[in-house]
């Protein structure tokens, strides 16, 4: 396992909880990093919108999931790895200590 910068986790982190949601549909579990509650994916209700493009059938697969637990923006799909890594308690970390910044 390959270690990770704080930085550079986050970034990842980042990545992979904005459009989603193919990702997170195909994790076995997911992961919030604002309220760090685990989750089985089934019970991610609601998923944001964010994109403007006109392909609208891409558009659907890269919603953003949100949380069912906080309602927040920031959820992670464990098929990235990154809720096994011990990247994960650097984000956490990261997200806890200072609020996510806002993507709009
Ligand atoms: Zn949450």
């Amino acid at each position: 396992m390959k270690q990770k910068s704080e930085a550079e986790a986050v970034a990842e982190a980042a990545r992979h909880s904005t459009g989603n949601r193919q990702e997170v549909e195909g994790s076995k579990y997911a992961g919030c990093l604002s309220c760090c509650a685990k989750f089985d994916t089934k019970e991610i209700a609601n998923w944001r919108d964010e994109w403007n493009s006109p392909e609208k059938q891409n558009r659907v697969k890269r919603w953003t999931a949100i949380c069912p637990r906080c309602g927040k923006p920031t959820v992670i799909g464990s098929s990235t790895g990154l809720l096994d890594d011990q990247a994960y308690l650097l984000i956490l970390n990261h997200f806890l200590t200072k609020q996510p910044t806002k993507r709009r």
